[in-house]
């Protein structure tokens, strides 16, 4: 049975590539920081079959721990601090996770598994995945973005992935460790964070709807993204691990809409103008932004048979049946 490592296990794309990965016959481990976190209590209760280890991105002495008790044959890094706006506020906290935690977990298995810097010594026996980002592009140097383009990262965040990305890269070329990136661009689910815009726009249409909330406070709307779905491209990652060598890919469908875009679909849902309801609010601002992403996902077709299944109408839809459920569920149980 292979077995899984998995850092960010409570976050979107944990649960579904656990998902995922269990459907295809993996021991699947997940890594939990930190005394009592409440989110490991929804894990254990929704997916059983997980296994939680205790270990933290900050504690070089915890991942090695781990990686020597679990001996798993894949390690999938997707923990970070994850949300653009907050690595403003956590620019430190930010590189330390999200940069420097792909480090040390790269360090892990390189001591654990001896390898000495020859390639012949090599730490080949565990795959690494690193989960790298569109936001690496930032102020973008060509439309659309591949694997070839060169970064210009605009907020802490960006800046702390494009170094987890390179020493990724660094690692793959200095001890011969299978060590990939999927270079992913915005990715969305029912399970998406609420301070995401996407999420916070389907919250707000469907608490608008059941008369929960009177509009909806907002940033820039004209921005550009390349929107999925994140049950497509976990798939993406556990392909790249299973390739015969190990490399970097750009996951993303190839379309890009403005946010107002996905406002207006998500208020048409539900029957309201979304002009009507949303309003603007410097504090949702940037000091940065990142104009416009745009995937050109062929080196993932091509090489990996990758495609996304889940279109931007639909995503929406998805997302926004499950909110006006979900908010309509938690108003009954209020009363
Ligand atoms: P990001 O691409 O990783 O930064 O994903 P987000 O979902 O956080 O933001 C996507 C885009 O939506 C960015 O250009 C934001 O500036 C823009 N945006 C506009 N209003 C909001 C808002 O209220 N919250 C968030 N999170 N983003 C907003």
């Amino acid at each position: 049975m292979p077995r899984a490592l998995i850092t960010g296990i409570t976050g979107q794309d944990g649960s579904y590539l656990s998902e995922h990965l269990l459907a295809n016959g993996y021991e699947v481990y997940g890594l939990i920081r930190g005394q009592n976190n409440p989110k490991r209590q929804h894990i254990e209760r929704t997916w059983p079959d997980i296994k939680i280890v205790e270990g933290d991105l900050l504690d070089q002495a915890s991942l090695m721990n781990v990686i020597q008790k679990v001996k798993p044959d894949e390690v999938y890094n997707l923990a970070a601090i994850s949300f653009v706006a907050l690595s403003w506020n956590q620019p430190e906290l930010t590189g330390e996770i999200t940069g420097l935690g792909a480090l040390r977990l790269l360090e892990a298995i390189r001591l654990t598994t001896g390898a000495s810097g020859s390639r012949a010594n090599s730490a080949a026996g565990i795959k690494f995945y690193q989960a790298s980002s569109s936001e690496m592009f930032g102020k973008v140097r060509e439309t659309p973005q591949s694997e070839q383009t060169p970064f210009h990262p605009r907020s802490p965040y960006g800046v702390a992935k494009a170094y987890a990305h390179y020493i990724t890269v660094n690692y793959r070329e200095s001890y011969n460790i299978h060590a990939c990136s999927g270079i992913l661009f915005n990715h969305e689910s029912p399970r998406r964070g609420p301070e995401f815009v996407t999420r916070k726009i389907t919250i707000g249409a469907a608490r608008i709807k059941l008369g929960l909330q009177k509009e909806l406070l907002m940033g820039n709307l004209d921005t550009r993204r390349d929107w999925g779905f994140a049950g497509d491209y976990v798939k993406a990652m556990h392909l790249m691990m299973q390739a015969d060598k190990a490399d970097d890919y750009v996951i993303g469908t190839g379309e890009a809409h403005q946010g107002k875009e996905f406002a207006r679909i998500a208020f048409e849902r539900v029957g309201l103008n979304a002009e009507d309801y949303i309003k603007t609010d410097p504090q949702f601002m940037r000091p940065a932004e990142v104009d416009l992403l745009i995937a050109d996902p062929t080196k993932a077709r091509d090489e990996l048979g990758w495609k996304p299944e889940v279109s931007f109408q639909r995503l929406i839809e998805m997302m926004v049946d499950h909110d006006l459920e979900a908010e309509a569920r938690l108003q009954a149980a209020a009363v």
